[in-house]
């Protein structure tokens, strides 16, 4: 029997997947695409993480760990947060199921409804949708044209109302890396009301031209989230951390505790493996890939060149971004309109998380297409 009615909680409706899902619709279509949309790397996980995940299987880490992450691996993160920051201090750390897992506790544990969130528009879009999910209310600061954030614009946004900020250097979908003047002035307007910030530094690798600065290195009240999706290409492994302000994952654990329950056991064993491989060749090789990008769109599309991350966000020919993407995926190439980060639908979201061979037939199709 096929049910054709089903009630639907009321706060789905407030779950808006339409924008992407034309183009998943659209894509569905293309045979063979060259597909400069995803967001994963091209890479694969490297031996010995994999082989660590594999011998902790065979040695039984099959189990539920404590909540809060196995004490070997919080112990890992806590000596990985001395060396880059100083700290010495009884901070609590918290493994969660990927950066997405640790937003879902975020948002729920500190958004009341009505209260509002601010971010930078463009914007990564698990943000709208899980602000909107605990009943808050998205304030988004326009960073067009150059996705610089303007602190002033950061401050104008606040209001009684506001909860937190949610920053995210080096960007998705933008690529903008943030600089320590930049992250300064924005501690400055966040410390006037104390506000906490939520600096989602999934990409802190990815970081091409100068040394990555984190909020957490400037700015006390800050809930630091980092992953190992992106760094290590573990994206289906499902497992990211967090740490702050003491009673703030104090709640998220317990909110795991009745969630997630605990990231995957055998990852959890790999990750300090994990943290410990140089992935400086990998790194390089998306320099590699970035620059190609800005040599072949930059000049020709007025792009700004991205500092970060594997994405740049293109003008679009014409200013319509869904246009040009349904020429682009006529042509054999998936990009993704900006509409589905931003409220503007000017720009185009690419990755360059592919081949060199699939990246340079892509950008050489856009730019006829210019
Ligand atoms: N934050 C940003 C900015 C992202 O781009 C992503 C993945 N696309 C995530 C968080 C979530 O990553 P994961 O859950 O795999 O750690």
């Amino acid at each position: 029997m096929t049910r054709t009615s089903h009630s639907i909680a009321d706060r789905m409706a407030l779950i808006d997947a339409s924008g992407i899902r034309k183009v998943f619709d659209l894509a569905a279509k293309m045979t063979d695409p060259i597909n400069l949309s995803i967001g994963q790397p091209d890479f694969d996980v490297p031996e010995a993480i994999k082989a660590q995940a594999v011998e902790a299987i065979g040695r039984g880490h099959n189990k539920y760990t404590q909540t809060q992450g196995t004490a070997d691996l919080r112990q890992t993160l806590a000596e990985a947060c001395r060396d880059e920051f100083g700290w010495d201090d009884d901070r609590l750390y918290l493994v969660t199921s990927g950066v997405s897992g640790a937003l879902v506790l975020a948002m729920l544990t500190m958004v009341n409804p009505g209260q509002e969130v601010i971010f930078a528009d463009p914007y990564f879009v698990m943000y709208s949708h899980l602000v909107h999910l605990a009943g808050g209310k998205c304030v988004m600061v326009d960073t067009y044209p150059d996705f610089r954030p303007d602190a002033q614009k950061f401050a104008d946004a606040i209001t009684d109302n506001t909860r937190m900020i949610v920053l995210n250097s080096p960007s998705n979908p933008t690529g903008c890396v943030q600089t320590e003047a930049e992250l300064r002035a924005i501690a400055e307007v966040a410390a006037e009301k104390d506000i906490l910030v939520i600096s989602d530094e999934i990409y802190n690798l990815f970081c091409y031209d100068q040394p990555f600065v984190s909020m957490a290195s400037i700015y006390e009240n800050t809930l630091l989230f980092r992953g190992f999706s992106k760094s290590y290409a573990m994206t289906g492994w499902r497992m990211g951390w967090c740490t702050g302000p003491r009673e703030v994952i104090e709640k998220m654990t317990v909110l795991q505790q009745y969630s997630f329950v605990c990231a995957p056991s055998m990852v959890q064993a790999a990750g300090a493996t994990a943290l410990a491989t140089d992935m400086s060749e990998q790194v390089a090789a998306y320099k590699r890939k970035r620059d190609m990008v800005v040599d072949a769109l930059g000049e020709k599309f007025g792009m700004v060149a991205p500092g970060g991350a594997f994405y740049a966000f293109v003008p679009a020919p014409g200013g319509n971004a869904t246009e040009f993407v349904k020429k682009a995926i006529d042509n054999n190439v998936l990009i993704i309109p900006g509409s589905v980060f931003s409220s503007r639908d000017t720009h185009f979201r690419i990755s360059y998380a592919t081949t060199d061979e699939k990246l340079a037939e892509g950008l050489d199709i856009l730019a006829s297409l210019a």
